[in-house]
């Protein structure tokens, strides 16, 4: 298992597809290396106004996560993270809520306090949602945290078993869903590409 922090905004990747993120993490998909860009700029932005502070760059090895907050608001009794998103549909996913999980455990780190709430703001309906950070939230990001990890190149994980993602993910064209289903039916076992391939081979 490596020693390498997890970047939280990577909790966010690995949930929706392990394999997308074992793409990010293995390969330069983006065309940059975003792990030493995100170094380069963590506190070139950081700046207070009123009761809001942004950018604030934290990192544990206790946890073996960093990450940059986007906003923080010190407007109420307690400390609130708030993860801005874009998001087509209106709406928020769970790999937002966990991303924004991990923020709230490098906060309560960090402030020595626990953090039981984090918000989202969605830019498409100019909403700000709070989400309640549970056990269940913890115990999942420290898994996460835990699996990425111990990932390996040589090791590239099944495909995803929510086709839909496919569509929109930026890995797709390292990827291959279908193809790799067709030629490596093991990477499709218990996904929906397992009855695509049963069915086209009928
Ligand atoms: S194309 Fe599908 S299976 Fe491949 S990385 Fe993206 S979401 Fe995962």
């Amino acid at each position: 298992m490596t020693s390498e922090l997890v970047n939280v905004s990577d909790l966010n990747q690995y949930s929706y597809c392990p394999r997308r993120y074992w793409y990010l993490h293995f390969y330069n998909t983006q065309g940059r290396n975003y792990y030493r860009v995100e170094g380069k700029t963590k506190h070139e932005n950081q700046s207070t106004r009123g009761n809001w502070l942004n950018e604030l760059y934290l990192e544990s090895e206790e946890l073996g996560l960093k990450g940059k907050i986007d906003v923080l608001d010190l407007g109420n009794d307690q400390v609130v993270p708030v993860e801005r998103k874009r998001a087509e549909s209106g709406d928020y996913y769970r790999s937002d809520e966990l991303q924004l999980a991990g923020y709230c455990l490098l906060l309560e780190e960090h402030l020595g306090e626990s953090v039981r709430e984090g918000a989202i703001y969605l830019y498409e309906t100019d909403q700000r949602m709070h989400i309640p950070i549970t056990e269940n939230h913890r115990k999942t990001v420290q898994e996460q945290i835990e699996a990425m990890r111990s990932m390996s190149v040589e090791s590239v994980p099944p495909l995803t078993d929510n086709r839909k993602k496919c569509e929109a993910c930026s890995a797709r064209e390292y990827c291959m869903p279908e193809e790799t289903a067709m030629l490596e039916p093991d990477k499709a076992t218990g996904t929906a590409f397992e009855q695509e391939i049963h069915n086209e081979s009928n």
